[in-house]
C-alpha cells in the first residue's frame, strides 16, 4: 500500500495519507463530517433553503457547501444564482462538474451513454419539481454506487 505522510490541509498537522480522498487528517474529517450531516439534515427539515440560510444556520462555511454541490454530494433545487457552471461549455449548474449534455457526450465517447442517460432524466425530473430561489437538497449517495 502506498501510504505516505502529508500535511492536513485543514489544520496543518502531519497524518497518513491513504493515497485517495481529501488531504485532510482523520480529526479534520470527522469535523466535516459532522458538518455534512448538520447541513444534511437542515435540509431534510428545510429542502428549499438557500446556500447562505444553510451555511449560516449550520455553521458551515460556504465554500465547504459549494465544495459539497461540486462534488454532488449536495444539489441546488433550482439554476438561477447558484454560482456553478459547467466545466466544459460554462452552462450554469445545480451540482457537480459538468452539466448533462457535456456528460451525456462524455459518456457516448466512452460507450456508456445508456446509464448516464438514465441518470440525466432522472435530474431533469426533479429540478421539474421547483420553482424559486438557489435552493438546495440533499442528494442519496447511492447513485451509481462506486
Ligand atoms: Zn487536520
Ligand atoms: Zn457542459
Amino acid at each position: 500500500m502506498d501510504v505516505s505522510v502529508k500535511n492536513c490541509k485543514e489544520c496543518g498537522h502531519l497524518f497518513q495519507y491513504p493515497g485517495f480522498g481529501d488531504r485532510i487528517c482523520p480529526d479534520c474529517k470527522k469535523i466535516e463530517d459532522r458538518a455534512f450531516q448538520r447541513v444534511k439534515d437542515f435540509l431534510y427539515d428545510y429542502p428549499g433553503a438557500t446556500l447562505y440560510i444553510t451555511a449560516e444556520t449550520c455553521e458551515v462555511a460556504p465554500e465547504r457547501i459549494r465544495k459539497w454541490l461540486r462534488e454532488e454530494r449536495l444539489q441546488f433545487v433550482e439554476i438561477t444564482g447558484t454560482g456553478l457552471s459547467c466545466d466544459h461549455c460554462g452552462k450554469p449548474l445545480t451540482s457537480g462538474r459538468f452539466c448533462a449534455d457535456c456528460k451525456y457526450r462524455f459518456a457516448l465517447a466512452a460507450g456508456t451513454a445508456r446509464e448516464y442517460t438514465e441518470e440525466a432524466q432522472e435530474k431533469a425530473e426533479k429540478e421539474k419539481e421547483t420553482n424559486s430561489g438557489a435552493k438546495m437538497f440533499f442528494l442519496g449517495r447511492n447513485r451509481r454506487g462506486r
